[in-house]
């Protein structure tokens, strides 16, 4: 393969995919803003725009991780549910809002739930509230009901899976009518000069700092060779298709250097 780094089976890839999250679970946080300059941020905050939450909602976050998906949605619902009941609209608040985390590495959701526990500003969704679930699952084979989510999203995620297509299928299938499935990825930049720098700074500045701030250089470099592998942007988006989704689209930030891709189940 490119750049030296060893081609993993597809067996190999979930043992795999399962060390490296376990090992980076404690630095993750502090890694994703170092490696993507505070980007990331940004980035889930469009994502969660693109969703358009609302108070009653049945969400489904998968590889959900540390919970920095699940926390935007519910903090933006909670500005509306403010809102509403400053204007009298206490019956649009009726539904209980259910945001379920979903993630295969229950380190990675044990983060998440002291995260949880920590951001005491919430006033719903947090502490002893049921509007937040956490579920260790696959994305490859969830444990929801069929037609029971109005969103779907998966961020930094579906790349790691081992099936792609098993994991669409399995959005398509939780989704209710009308759900929207959102993903956002580290995808493929196509723009002269900027490849090039980016090839650099995820080839030798990426490993270098994991190395550094998490002292595991291949884990780093593993996340770096998996964005390689992963789709190109069209190609991701007419496998989302295959697996049903209509009005498929992404948006390209950053020159692509992520994408978001969504489609709804109609
Ligand atoms: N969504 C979070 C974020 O954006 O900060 C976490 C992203 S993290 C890079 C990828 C997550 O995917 C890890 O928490 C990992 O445990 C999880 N993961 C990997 N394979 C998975 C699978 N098959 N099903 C569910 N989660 C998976």
């Amino acid at each position: 393969t490119s750049f030296g780094f060893k081609e993993v089976s597809e067996d190999e890839k979930g043992k795999l995919v399962g060390n490296v999250f376990s090992s980076v679970a404690s630095s993750y946080d502090l890694m994703n803003d170092l490696m993507s300059v505070g980007l990331h941020r940004l980035w889930k905050d469009r994502l969660v725009n693109q969703l358009h939450p609302f108070p009653g909602m049945k969400h489904l976050d998968v590889a959900g991780g540390t919970g920095d998906v699940a926390f935007r949605i519910l903090e933006n619902i909670n500005n509306i549910s403010r809102r509403a009941l400053q204007e009298g609209f206490e019956d649009d608040l009726k539904a209980e809002t259910q945001v379920y985390v979903c993630d295969i590495n229950p380190k990675m959701l044990n983060v998440g739930k002291k995260r949880a526990a920590e951001r005491a500003t919430f006033d719903v969704g947090l502490g002893e509230s049921r509007s937040l679930i956490w579920v260790e699952g696959d994305a490859e084979a969830l444990s929801f009901e069929d037609g029971s989510m109005d969103g779907y999203t998966i961020a930094f995620g579906i790349r790691n899976v081992t099936h792609i297509e098993k994991a669409l299928a399995e959005a398509y299938r939780v989704l209710k009518r009308g759900g929207r499935f959102l993903c956002l990825e580290l995808s493929h930049v196509e723009i002269p000069i900027f490849k090039e720098l980016y090839d650099y700074y995820s080839f030798s500045v990426i490993p270098a700092v994991g190395q550094l701030v998490a002292n595991d250089r291949e884990s780093y470099q593993y996340l770096v060779e998996s964005i390689r592998r992963f789709p190109p942007q069209e190609k991701f988006a007419s496998m989302i298709k295959d697996a049903g989704f209509k009005n498929v689209e992404y948006e390209n930030l950053v020159g692509g250097v992520v994408a978001i891709h969504s489609g709804l189940k109609l």
